[in-house]
This record gives C-alpha cells, structure tokens and sequence, in this order.
C-alpha cells in the first residue's frame, strides 16, 4: 500500500486520527485479527463521508465496521482502510418527534446500542430492552439485525439513513431495510449506516430498567462472557439450535490451538489467549463437517470474515 497517498487523508483529518499497521486484534470482540493498512474511526458522519469519498477518488479499500463484536479478521491484516463508525457517546438525544404514547430517538451509527437501550429506558421509552446487552454499535445491529431474547432491531427501528456505493445518502425505511433474521439490505448491497431512528413506546422507566437487569444476568451466567469471542459462531439453523448441535456431535470444549468451543456455551468459540484466525476457520470448518455427520445439518457461520485471503 502506498503510504504518500494516505499521508494525503491523515492531513484531511484530525490530527491523531488515521493510525497506520492497527492490529485489528485491538478492535475485535474476538481479539483476533492483523493490521490494517491504514484505520480511522470515525465519531461523525463527515469523518465517515470524507474517508469513503477519499477511498472512492483513490480507489482505495475501505472496509467498514462497528464495534468488532461479529467479525472475525484474518491473521493477515487488512488492505487499504478500516472505517470504524464508533463513538463513546451515551446520551440519549431530545426526540424528534414525540406524543403522550411514543417517541422518535435520532442517534448516530457509532453509539452503542447498549447505551442507547440503557439510555432510552432511562427516560422512560420501550421496545429495545432485549437488545441492551448485544454489544454492537447501532450502524452494525441494523446491518445484522442483531436481536436476543424474542426482540430484534426491526421491531424498533423507523428509519435509517444510510450511503450507498456511489455514496449518494438516501434514508430507508424500516420496510425498504428487508431486515431478516442476521441479515438486511445494509449487507447485500453495502450501504454504510449513518444514523437510525428509533420508535419507542412511553411506559415505566423501572421495569425496562430492571428487564435490562434481568436479562443481562441470564447472559453472563449462559455464555462465555469473560473470554474474548465473536458471540454466536454459526446461525440458527431452521428448528434447530446451533449450540445443541454442536454438543450432541460430541464438541464441547473442541480445541483447534487456542480457539475453543466454549464449555459453557456451544454455540460460541472462544479465544483462550493468543488464537489466530487460522485457528478459529479451521475449528469452525471441523465443526461443520462433524455437525453434518451426526445431525445432517449444515451450519452457516454468523460471523462476518474480512480480511486478506
Ligand atoms: C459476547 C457477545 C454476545 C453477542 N450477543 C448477540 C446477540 O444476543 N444477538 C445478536 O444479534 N448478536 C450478538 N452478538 C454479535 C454482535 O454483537 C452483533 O452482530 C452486533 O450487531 C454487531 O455490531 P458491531 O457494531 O460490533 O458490528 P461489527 O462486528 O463491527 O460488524 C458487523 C457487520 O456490520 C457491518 N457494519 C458495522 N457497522 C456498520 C455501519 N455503520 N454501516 C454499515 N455496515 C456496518 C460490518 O461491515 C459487518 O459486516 C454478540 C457478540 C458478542 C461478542
């Protein structure tokens, strides 16, 4: 990669910005994953535009994430730039719009969806309470429609604005964003996230806040939380459960170097210090084969690959 064009970003941006050779092992869930050529993150959409602008002139790579907690990178690093759209922020904006019974939440693509649950519940708004312990940001929990526990992003969502290849903007609708299960336009066409609206109903700040509660405990104690992981390896297949496949094949605990199936939850693999992205394809692809083999099923990974091959 030819670092003097670069060079011609870092001066576009804020100083500090654009860090070049970032292992992305320090912005995964998984704690896996080579360097990036070059990485920004991005705390606001302008940042978000000029470097996909500049990617787009130069004809450059740019990869986009969120927070890292679906991916899975390859020990090689990655070409070109990552764009991580991420922000610390945890306030909860006025809304946009809003009556006795509901209220429309605008939040940018890089907040936490966490803290957005949190926030929103705090002010007494409804519906994202079984999304407040997915740790992705908001711009990758539309991508994946990320859901738990019987909720889903498409259940809350009114609206996103996005940009497409041509990085014209345009804002979808909840119905124009075809959001399945782990999967939404966002994916099949690779539109970037900018900013989501949120529908929410009025009821009592207390009991969401206590559901949060609740459900976070019934996470920490079911899975791996305290290892470094990508959450759900595979998707549910149809009737079945990914992780009670993968025990009834006898595969708890199945170690490839240091990626392991977790003891505590099969559906995860784990990082147990130190395991490459070699390790945990070559887990998840011995998995595969001996889930098929007992059950007849094949599992399709939900974890996102980017990467060199
Ligand atoms: C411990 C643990 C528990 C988890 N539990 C759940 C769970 O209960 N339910 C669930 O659904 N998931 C779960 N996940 C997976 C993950 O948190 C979700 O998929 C989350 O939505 C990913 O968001 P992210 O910001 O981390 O996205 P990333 O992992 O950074 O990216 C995921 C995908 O989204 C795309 N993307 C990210 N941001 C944008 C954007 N702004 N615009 C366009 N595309 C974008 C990326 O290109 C990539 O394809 C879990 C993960 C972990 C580690």
């Amino acid at each position: 990669m030819d670092r003097s064009v670069l060079k011609e970003l870092e001066k576009m941006l804020p100083k500090g910005l654009l860090l070049y050779d970032e292992p992305m092992s320090a912005h995964t869930s998984f704690r896996i994953g080579g360097p990036a050529d070059a990485f920004v993150q991005a705390k606001e959409a302008d940042e978000v535009k000029a470097v996909l602008s500049f990617g787009r002139e130069k004809a450059i790579p740019v990869t986009v994430i969120g927070n890292g907690s679906n991916l899975l990178v390859s020990d090689k690093g990655v070409e070109g730039i990552v764009l991580s759209i991420k922000d610390g922020n945890t306030q909860v904006g006025v809304p946009v719009y809003e009556d006795g019974e509901k209220a429309v939440f605008q939040a940018f693509a890089g907040m936490s969806l966490s803290a957005f649950s949190k926030g929103a519940a705090k002010l007494g708004f409804i519906g994202t309470e079984p999304l407040a312990g997915i740790p992705g940001s908001i711009g990758g929990a539309v991508a994946m429609n990320a859901g738990a526990y019987g909720g889903e992003m498409k259940d809350v969502l009114k609206s996103v604005r996005v940009l497409d290849k041509e990085l014209n903007e345009a804002v979808l609708s909840n119905g124009e964003l075809e959001l399945g299960y782990r999967s939404s336009r966002i994916l099949k066409e690779g539109l970037i996230v900018l900013s989501a609206e949120f529908e929410l109903k009025k009821g009592s700040a207390e009991e969401a806040l206590e559901r949060i509660a609740e459900l976070n405990k019934k996470r920490k104690e079911k899975q791996p939380l305290e290892l470094p992981s990508g959450g759900s390896t595979f998707k549910r297949p149809e009737g079945y459960f990914a992780g009670k496949l993968i025990e009834d094949a006898g595969l708890r605990g199945f170690r490839v170097g240091n990626a392991a199936v977790s003891e505590k939850h099969c559906g995860f693999v784990v990082n147990l210090g130190g395991a490459s992205c070699a390790e945990v394809k070559e887990l998840m692809e011995q998995v595969r084969e001996r889930v098929f083999k007992n059950s007849g099923v094949v599992l399709e990974p939900e974890l996102r690959m980017i990467g060199r091959k």
